[in-house]
């Protein structure tokens, strides 16, 4: 096989938060580390992070990790695996220190100690006086990380793969995990990378939905090619809407701005949230934010000649707190709305964001599957972080500013035990051709363009004349966001299973381009189509399966939390799109159980 091949002990797909904090880690620690990402480092989607990273330091409000803990089970709805919560909040700290000194330029408060603010679902004792546990480097956190760590991965000398396509994980047949088939994107020349271990940390997958606050490049490449491996994905109907997007446009008004002390309205000039959660009012978690204003619009009461979005009211605030602590949602909004926020509210409407489901993990990031006796083990070698992973620290619905430290945390305790892996496991094993073989056929389908198809006389020949790449995924978007949005039901989401199966199966004939030239671009869009194809199917079929309300989860049809029959995660498989369930880990490592209550703000 006239294909490149390179050897690793540590292959990380993906340069984001996740894949460079656990890259960092093992170049330290002198293993060869190779990083494939398909965007320059610093374009990975966590340089769009705004509001900042939760921590108990308790520099601005009292506070302890115990409490964090307990706001961030409370925030999941209970599916939160506890273990691994526990295992994150009281990381958080050290970890932001940590990054502190790898040079992140945090924002500061007068005595010279890190700057939190306020986020929702932040509470003192255990539901007690709002808390302010949000580390930010002003409203450009994710951008202050990135850099940093990308600066700190050159100087440990991590080898990058920048602007490289990965396309599938190959594997041996007893599912071993070996490496990575890749192209590069500019001279679509390909690669093989074999290692001993690998992470997958290729982020969230955003592009499933029309109005998202996600970067394009959001396609959850990772979580399709561990479908395609026959891993399953973990609560997959999970996604959460962010309250705050800019109507109609979906760029994310960062949480921060409540934070800071801005607050919703209605047309009536009405504080609504005063109605849906009393005590913390807009501090209330996202998915009771979003629900909120769904609500007040399907009720008549939103603003706008088509009442179609609720308003974000900061005009009240200090003209030098904005300037100050929210300088890039300013700018978003005096770009691409003409409004100055010091002046005048802000249009907004939820929008999709957050990935909570993804591949099962377990506080050491590795992968974890089911096994026949009824527990779960790890694939040996094989590790998840970062918003592909399901560790499940999130649950139902994640607490803003929990991702920024997800991330952090467990890509560093990725690095950690493949540190130790590797002690043991010092040879790379063979790699069957079959598995290169199948990764090949992928790509090959898309490598001459659909050109080939329109020409042959398969039946749906019709529709791969027609149909393109391109208006299949505004097709997908727009069937998501119908479908399977932040209210759900049986019936919807039963036309929503067949909607997206038959986007998948007019996939197969599509086009990419309407020249004779093909960019690799336009292969890319198709491969990550494919991907975000897999998912969709992953999402609404997850989504049909489960009866109740829980978190971002809201089924019209079943709307109260039902913990006796559905407090367990869902798997899906690929193969004939099967779901089975695991229990949830309720049990911590040191502290109680919290069991589960009402959830009210
Ligand atoms: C606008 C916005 C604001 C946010 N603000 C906050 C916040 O304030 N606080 C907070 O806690 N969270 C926030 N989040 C969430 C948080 O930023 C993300 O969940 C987190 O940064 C994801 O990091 P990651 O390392 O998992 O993935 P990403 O940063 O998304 O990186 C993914 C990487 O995978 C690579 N990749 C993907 N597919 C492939 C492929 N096929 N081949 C090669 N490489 C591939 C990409 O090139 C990229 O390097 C925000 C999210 C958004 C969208």
């Amino acid at each position: 096989m006239n294909i490149a091949q390179r050897k690793f002990d540590t292959l990380v797909i993906g340069a984001g938060g996740a894949g460079l904090r656990a890259a960092l880690q093992l170049s330290q620690a002198e293993a060869t580390v190779a990083v494939v990402s398909k965007v320059f480092p610093t374009r990975s989607h966590t340089v769009a992070a705004q509001g900042g990273m939760n921590a108990a330091l308790g520099n601005v409000t009292d506070d302890n990790w115990h409490w964090h803990m307990y706001d961030t089970v409370k925030g999941s709805d209970y599916l939160g695996d506890q273990d691994a919560i526990e295992y994150m909040c009281r990381a958080a700290p050290k970890t932001v220190v940590e990054l502190e000194h790898f040079g992140v330029p945090f924002s500061r408060l007068e005595n010279g100690s890190i700057y939190q603010r306020p986020f929702g679902g932040q509470s003192q004792n255990f539901g007690g006086e709002q808390a302010a546990r949000t580390c930010a480097a002003a409203d450009r956190t994710g951008h202050a990380m990135l850099h940093t760590l990308y600066q700190q991965n050159i100087n440990a000398k991590t080898h990058f793969f920048d602007e490289f396509f990965a396309v599938d994980l190959l594997k041996n047949k007893r599912g071993d995990i070996l490496g990575v088939l890749a192209f590069d994107i500019e001279s679509g020349e390909k690669i093989i990378i074999e290692a001993k271990t690998t992470l997958i940390a290729t982020g969230g997958a955003g592009q499933l939905f029309r109005t998202n606050t996600n970067a394009s490049i959001n396609t959850g490449d990772g979580l399709a090619m561990a479908l395609r491996a026959g891993i399953p994905l973990q609560d997959m109907e999970f996604f959460q809407f962010h309250p705050t997007g800019v109507a109609g446009k979906g760029m994310l008004i960062t949480e921060g701005v409540r934070g800071e002390g801005g607050y919703l309205i209605n047309a009536e000039g009405e504080r609504f949230m005063e109605r849906y959660a009393p005590h913390v009012k807009d501090l209330a978690s996202r998915d009771v934010v979003s629900r909120a204003i769904a609500i007040e619009i399907r009720e008549g009461r939103g603003c706008g000649p088509n009442k179609d979005y609720v308003l974000l009211k900061m005009d009240h605030l200090d003209a030098e707190v904005i300037k100050k602590r929210l300088p890039g949602i300013r700018d978003t909004c005096m770009t691409f709305l003409g409004i100055d926020p010091i002046d005048q509210p802000v249009p907004v409407f939820p929008t999709a964001h957050y990935t909570m489901g993804g591949i099962p993990t377990n506080k050491n990031a590795q992968v974890v599957v089911p096994v026949g006796t009824g527990g779960e083990e790890a694939i040996p070698g094989l590790y998840a972080a970062g918003e592909c992973a399901c560790a499940s620290v999130h649950g139902a619905n994640r607490l803003g500013g929990n991702s920024l430290l997800d991330i952090v945390v467990f890509g560093r305790a990725a690095g950690k035990h493949i540190i130790d892996y590797l002690k043991s496991h010092r040879r790379h094993q063979a790699l069957p051709d079959e598995s290169i073989e199948q990764a090949l056929q992928r790509l090959a389908h898309w490598e001459t363009g659909a050109l080939e198809h329109e020409s042959s006389d398969h039946e749906n020949s019709d529709h791969a004349k027609n149909v393109s790449v391109a208006q299949l995924k505004n097709r997908l978007q727009q069937v998501m966001e119908e479908y399977c949005g932040v209210f759900r039901t049986e019936d919807v989401l039963a036309e929503g299973v067949k909607a997206v199966q038959d986007i998948k199966d007019q996939l197969e004939y599509a086009h990419i381009s309407d020249h004779s030239s093909i960019f690799n671009t336009a292969r890319i869009e198709a491969l990550e189509l494919e991907n975000l194809v897999e998912l969709g199917l992953a999402t609404v079929t997850s989504a049909l399966a489960r009866q109740e309300s829980r978190g971002a989860h809201s089924r019209v049809d079943y709307q109260q939390r039902d913990d006796e029959r559905w407090m367990k995660h869902s798997l899906y498989y690929l193969q004939d799109n099967r779901l089975c369930y695991k229990p949830v880990r309720t049990k911590p490592m040191t502290v109680d159980t919290f069991p589960p209550k009402e959830r009210v703000y």
